[in-house]
């Protein structure tokens, strides 16, 4: 039996155009999703440049990869949505 460390680092940088199709092909994926992201976040603007930071999702069982969705409206930080199962998490 292997323990799930908790895993806030990032996973990987991605490009810009990889992030901006993962973010849209899950929005697009389930219904109301996108609404959701912008009551929990501020739009994302790619200030950061042509990359930008993903994570592993740690829900259980999830093999998906966590994209940067936005900015936490309270708090700094970034709001990152599940491309597996459409989970929104801060990092
Ligand atoms: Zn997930």
């Amino acid at each position: 039996m292997s323990t799930n460390v908790a895993q806030s680092y990032p996973y990987r940088l991605e490009r810009e155009e990889d992030r901006a199709a993962a973010i849209a092909a899950t929005l697009a994926a389930h219904e109301g999703l996108a609404d959701k992201v912008r009551a929990e976040s501020l739009p994302y603007d790619g200030a950061a440049g042509s990359s930008a930071w993903s994570w592993r999702c740690r829900t259980a069982g999830c093999a998906g990869v966590m994209h940067t969705a936005g900015y936490a409206r309270e708090k700094r930080g970034l709001v990152a949505l599940c491309d597996g199962c459409a989970a929104i998490a801060l990092r």
